[in-house]
């Protein structure tokens, strides 16, 4: 199977592990009744069988033909059929901070979320900065079996921002890294970066800087403008991301290679990105849901719930930052899920440490903004929540059309069940959601992993760790 990353090149399934080899594509039969393909048409039957789509009927033509006699089969009238989302950026915290989270419980969030994929960064304790740290991450969340788990590995040795790691090795583990990213660092060193870019160019691997000038944002806490001003809060300006936006993409233009920016923020970083696209230097870019719904005046209470790096903005830049999204300048968006303990976030809002949780509102989220509130289809929350990031990452049997012959990677959103965040109520292990109390307008009903019920009726099913 084949995928390109939009600049035409094909992905070798090879490149990433095999999957499943601990708990096969399930053999039974699960069949999708009265799904919306899309949020399109007619309601639709999808068969699924050994892992893959087997047909797609009209409901009102009956039940399938061949259909077996102990199918297992979910009545889903109405709701909206996607390909599993993928999220290019999350922090499952093992190993190290498994009092926060665990590949498991951040699994299960996936699976509500959802999600059949994630890349979970390298700042755990200790970091991934070798091939066995990344093989124990692969290895525990394909025994989890709720979602694959690629781990992305470190760029420089400990997160130091001193010398490179062995991509070479980590790629041909058995985790068959693809992804490097210092992400909660930035790789600031030009020269660092010049030569993490040369030598990931010839490993055709992705990597993904995380863009803050760190002599600009010391001791920041929050956005630098008017509000963190009469907060009294340091601010973490806008040239900071800027101006290592515009750096990495010169050198991606002059030394190759495959650039992913993290954590889009600001308005100026969409207009140096639309500027490298029109260039035509291989940059992609990724916005988080937070970056694209909440704005620094959440400050005000001094939660530390708020607290996010990058921080929150600015009105123009959540408007420059979803205009982006819809224009396909920023390419896809990332949850950046971020769990923390209570500890870390109940406290003054400076020593709050940064990041919210994403994986299970974010679907929610990006179809109120764009669908609900907004003039996208359903197609386009399955572009940039799906599609994208797997070409981004070459990543093969996720982001696939909804097809007979395609890998059953699925998932079903319930467009008419509402609800209402609750961090008690998530499968993460934490509670650090911005959205407490909110109202959320959909649910993830139903997700798919190779053919197997991941999350039932919204609920986590079949947890084997
Ligand atoms: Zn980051």
């Amino acid at each position: 199977m084949t995928g390109t990353d939009g600049t035409g090149t094909p992905a070798a399934t090879d490149q990433y592990p095999p999957t499943g080899r601990l708990a096969p594509a399930a053999s039974g039969e699960v069949l999708l009744s009265g799904v919306l393909v899309y949020g399109e048409g007619e309601p639709t039957d999808v068969l699924v069988r050994d892992g893959v789509i087997a047909s797609m009927t009209p409901t009102a033509d009956g039940r399938p033909e061949g259909l077996s006699a102990d199918a297992d089969i979910l009545g889903l009238d109405g709701q909206v059929l996607l390909p599993g989302l993928v999220d290019m950026h999350v922090h499952l915290r093992e190993p190290g901070r498994e009092d926060t989270e665990t590949i498991a419980t951040g699994s299960a969030a996936a699976a509500r979320g959802g999600f059949t994929a994630v890349f979970t960064m390298a700042n755990t304790s200790p970091v991934t900065d070798n091939p066995s740290i990344a093989e124990a991450v692969w290895h525990k969340g394909q025994a989890t079996n709720l979602c694959d788990v690629h781990p992305v590995g470190s760029i420089s040795r400990d997160l130091a921002g001193g010398e490179l790691t062995e991509f070479g090795m980590m790629a041909e583990s058995d985790a068959k890294v693809r992804m490097f990213s210092d992400d909660g660092k930035c790789v600031h060193d030009p020269l660092l970066m010049r030569r993490a870019i040369e030598y990931a160019r010839g490993l055709d691997v992705l990597l993904a800087q995380h863009c803050e000038e760190p002599r600009l944002t010391e001791g920041a806490v929050a956005h630098e403008g008017p509000t963190a001003a009469r907060l009294g809060l340091r601010g973490w300006p806008r040239v900071a991301e800027e101006s290592i936006v515009v750096r990495d993409a010169i050198m991606a233009r002059d030394y190759g290679g495959r650039l992913h920016i993290c954590h889009a923020s600001t308005e100026g970083t969409v207009e140096l990105l639309r500027w490298a696209r029109a260039q035509g230097i291989p940059v992609t870019a990724e916005v988080t849901p937070h970056h694209l719904i909440l704005t620094d005046d959440r400050l005000e209470t001094y939660d530390g719930v708020n607290r996010v790096n990058p921080p929150l903005r600015e009105d123009r830049d959540v408007a420059a930052l979803r205009q982006a999204l819809v224009d396909g300048v920023v390419d896809c968006v990332a949850t950046d899920h971020a769990p923390h303990g209570s500890e870390e976030k109940c406290c003054e809002f400076d020593r709050a440490r940064p990041g919210m949780l994403g994986l299970e509102t974010s679907l929610a989220l990006i179809a109120r903004i764009f669908v609900l509130d907004g003039d996208r289809d359903w197609r386009f929350v399955a572009r940039v929540m799906s599609e994208r990031p797997a070409e981004i990452t070459r990543l093969p049997g996720h982001g696939r059309p909804l097809a007979v012959g395609e890998p059953a990677n699925l998932c079903v959103v319930d467009t008419g069940r509402t609800w209402t965040a609750r961090g008690a109520e998530l499968a993460s292990k934490a509670r650090n959601t911005p959205y407490e109390g909110m109202d959320m307008p959909v649910k993830v009903s139903t997700t798919l992993l190779r053919g197997r019920v991941t999350c039932r009726d919204g609920e986590v099913d079949g947890v084997t760790a």
